[in-house]
């Protein structure tokens, strides 16, 4: 029996004018992800995208993992491949669904006829084959509120399709369809999560990470590199800088108040961040933040923080708690790397009691102490950049 996979678009249905745009970019995005498993035929029409393997013994299950993972996609499914002609769907209903129908108590059949020339009418199909399936199978009856099944035929123009229950796909829209952001991505936990989640916005992903070496291991960089390959499952490729941090936070130890060394030291990532960003094509900032987790995330901080940035900083988990966010990271994979005990630059030089609501004018003042305009130079001149691709 044949089998291809079909994909339902989600929110991007609703897109007027430009929703060619978001199709396009949301089948270049999957024949990027399929390239490795194979040769498919790629068709999109009336919001689903139809996924016919043109090879012998494709991976069907690898596909559906993969493009489970392609944000823009609502639902998805396999489905069977038949011939426009009734007695071949029943056949292949029966045959290619007898486990699960022989496995439950309800079903419904819902047909769908885009070709209508095919000559029996949508509730005719149902009628007839729920007839049919019902005498097939005798632990079956119909539910058509509430089944625990519902057979879907679909006759479209060249073929028909038939298949069982949709899985629920990623959701969001096509990476690349809402622009580019820089994501500011640390080795923790929520960093990734929000990049993940801007991504799910269609936000194509740049990451930052600042090192400082030899406070900071060649070990706890890696880990940052491991991440944000995981995250190419969901995000596509990921361009990566890394950004040597040493002087700065040596320059801001030894000349400012100890009390202000994080939300300085947060200011001048973000300085440098949107110097990366501006040169990168990059319209917006994107951190792991959430208000009141911790001394330089209360509004006060963020407020001095925000106040060097030229563009906006989307701060996706603002109002998460932690517990979500760790289901997240979880879903995404990402949580294990995260945890692993490497240290982070940014618990360098930690005050012991950091301003948790600093005043703007105050820590201006106390980053003034010293113009950090050449190391911040310095330090854009000597980041280096590396690719992440997806690795199918
Ligand atoms: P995370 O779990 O993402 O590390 P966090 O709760 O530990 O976040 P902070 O350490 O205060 O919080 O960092 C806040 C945000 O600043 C991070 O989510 C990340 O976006 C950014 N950030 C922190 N450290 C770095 C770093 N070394 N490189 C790049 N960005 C960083
Ligand atoms: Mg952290």
């Amino acid at each position: 029996m044949k089998e291809i996979v079909l994909a339902k678009y989600g929110e991007m249905v609703l897109k007027g004018l430009n929703k060619q745009t978001f199709e396009n970019m949301l089948v270049k995005n999957v024949k990027r992800r399929l390239k490795s498993l194979g040769n498919f035929r790629l068709v999109s029409t009336q919001s689903t995208l139809y996924i016919t393997p043109e090879d012998d013994g494709t991976n069907l299950e690898e596909v559906v993992e993969r493009v489970g993972k392609i944000f823009g996609i609502a639902t998805l499914c396999r489905a069977c491949v038949c011939e426009k002609d009734f007695s071949d769907i029943t056949e292949k209903s029966i045959e290619y669904l007898k486990d699960i129908l022989s496995e439950v108590k309800t079903f419904k059949v819902n047909a769908k006829r885009a070709d209508k020339t095919f000559p029996m009418k949508s509730p005719e199909i149902c009628a007839e084959l729920g007839g049919i399936l019902l005498s097939r199978f005798d632990n079956l009856s119909v539910d058509v509120k509430n089944p625990e099944i519902t057979v879907t035929v679909e006759i479209r123009d060249t073929n028909a399709y038939v298949h069982g229950e949709n899985i629920k796909g990623a959701g969001g829209l096509p990476v690349g369809s809402s622009g580019n952001a820089m994501l500011m991505l640390s080795g923790g936990i929520d960093s990734p999560v929000a990049g993940y989640m801007m991504a799910k916005r269609g936000v194509r992903i740049t990451a930052v990470h600042y090192v400082s070496p030899p406070y900071t291991s060649d070990r706890a960089r890696l880990k940052v590199e491991q991440l944000c390959e995981k995250m190419t499952d969901y995000c596509g490729g990921i361009a990566f800088y890394c950004v040597p941090f040493t002087e700065i936070q040596e320059a801001i130890k030894d000349n400012c108040p100890e009390v202000y060394f994080t939300v300085i030291m947060r200011r001048l990532m973000m300085e440098i961040a949107q110097r990366i960003a501006e040169n990168d094509n990059c319209q917006a900032l994107i951190t792991g933040e959430s208000v009141g987790q911790v001394a330089s995330q209360t509004m006060q901080a963020i407020t001095c923080t925000d106040a060097v940035c030229r563009m906006p900083v989307f701060r996706p988990l603002v109002g998460m708690d932690k517990t979500e966010i760790i289901e997240i990271a979880r879903k995404i994979d990402t949580f294990d790397i995260s945890t692993l005990p490497y240290e982070d630059c940014c618990t360098v030089f930690t005050p012991r009691h950091p301003k948790v609501r600093p005043l703007l004018a105050d820590v201006e003042k106390a980053q003034n102490a010293f113009d950090f305009e050449l190391l911040i130079k310095k330090a854009v001149e000597n980041t280096e950049m590396k690719t992440f691709n997806y690795q199918g």
